[in-house]
């Protein structure tokens, strides 16, 4: 769990400087976000969310662990406006990983 926390809260931090971009899409089988990298100021990784439910991030962390990324959660805390909405976001998403 701490892990969790860890990237939730680097996540937070993206979040809140703005280092999250929607872009609107040409469909609506998925959306895109870009985030930026916490490293590399000329990275941007691309989370998407399908239509599914299905969310994925092009960087090595979510890669290699398939589970919840800071980018992933930037996203989710740029989307969610109340806290309860917050914990309903984390928990599917946590809950599509266990
Ligand atoms: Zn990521």
């Amino acid at each position: 769990m701490e892990t969790i926390n860890h990237r939730a809260e680097k996540g937070l931090i993206l979040a809140g400087q703005s280092h999250v971009h929607k872009i609107t899409p040409r469909t609506t089988a998925a959306q895109l976000y870009k985030v930026l990298s916490e490293k590399n100021k000329d990275t941007w990784y691309n989370v998407i969310e399908k239509s599914s439910g299905e969310v994925t991030c092009d960087c090595e962390d979510f890669k290699q662990r398939n589970s919840i990324c800071k980018h992933q959660w930037a996203v989710i805390f740029s989307e969610t406006q109340t806290s309860d909405d917050l914990k309903a976001y984390a928990f599917v998403r946590a809950g599509v990983q266990v």
